[in-house]
């Protein structure tokens, strides 16, 4: 089910609550009911749907004194739960700093939108002041470097990667190292997203890790996964551990129940999305904004 149906389902499902006469136990459970039924065919995981079906249902009883308007009651409730559900730890959100050196360590399968996504955050670091450089970690897939390469010209980010080398914990403690010493302020890695075997990737993101210390680490996940964003974001996170999640093809007709099953499972905040292919498709993510939109 795309995003904008399991909306509507639920905008539908709330609204069969508003326009009946009495709001007994009955009507609550139909409503719980058809909410749950339309986040799991949306891909959203089993437990956090049944997660969520109770926090609503103790939240209204706890809410729900005499005199109260339960129809706005139940509204406030269902919308606050999702708002949670895909904003969870915002306060610890990353702030890089002025006059120092960030470095941010990009993850993420190949296709997943992570040399786009580097650039476009380059791209939106630089416009707040920041001294940016890009360093290509990708030694594995021919091409990559061109491609962060062009991305980065055009966007007239400097950047860093080589054509010989094939280590890639050298290349990225090289480039990190190069732009330290030029007093960059945010260097973002770009790493590779794919290998001969899954486990090699998860092993290769653990070292390079180690050698460049990121102060931050995001994971680059397709709105569009479905069921298999849950055991791949788990899977980079205890690999390198990100503190947080920017999802990306927002725009494309598809699932995002498994983007919000990631963010959930991980409890890492989201802290942008992407809605297009072009640099300009990138936004601040806001769980109020994301789930205003989805039940618009
Ligand atoms: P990587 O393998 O993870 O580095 O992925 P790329 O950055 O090469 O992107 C893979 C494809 O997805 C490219 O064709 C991008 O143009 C496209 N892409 C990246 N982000 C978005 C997005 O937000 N929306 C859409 N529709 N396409 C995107």
């Amino acid at each position: 089910m795309v995003l904008a149906d399991l909306g509507r389902r639920i905008n539908n499902a709330v609204g069969n609550v508003t326009k009946s006469n009495v709001v007994d136990a009955d009507v609550i459970s139909n409503m719980l009911k058809e909410i749950c039924n339309a986040l799991l065919e949306s891909d959203v995981n089993i437990k956090l749907v049944a997660q969520l079906r109770e926090k609503i249902r103790k939240q209204i009883d706890a809410e729900d004194k005499p005199g109260i308007n339960k129809k706005k009651l139940i509204q406030k409730v269902v919308f606050d739960e999702l708002v949670k559900l895909v904003d969870c730890n915002e306060a610890e959100l990353f702030k890089p700093k002025k006059k120092q050196t960030n470095v941010i360590m990009m993850v993420g399968l190949q296709g997943a939108g992570k040399t786009t996504t580097c650039t476009k955050l380059a791209v939106y670091y630089q416009r707040r002041g920041f001294k940016v450089g890009m360093v290509c970690g990708d030694t594995f897939r021919a091409g990559a470097f061109d491609q962060l390469k062009q991305n980065a010209t055009k966007a007239k980010i400097p950047y860093y990667g080589s054509y010989t080398e094939t280590d890639p914990v050298k290349v990225t403690f090289d480039g990190v190292e190069e732009f330290r010493k030029e007093k960059f302020e945010i260097i973002i890695v770009d790493t590779s997203g794919r290998h001969r075997q899954e486990e090699d990737l998860f092993e290769e993101m653990v070292q390079i890790g180690k050698a460049i210390k990121p102060n931050q680490t995001i994971m680059v996940l397709d709105a569009s996964i479905g069921q298999s964003a849950e055991s791949q974001s788990k899977a980079f996170k205890e690999s390198s551990d990100f503190g947080a999640i920017i999802i990306t093809k927002m725009d494309s007709n598809s699932k995002g129940g498994g983007a919000l099953s990631a963010i959930a499972a991980t409890n890492t905040p989201v802290a942008f999305i992407a809605t297009g292919e072009h640099i300009q498709n990138f936004e601040k993510f806001s769980g109020r904004g994301f789930i205003s939109k989805l039940l618009g």
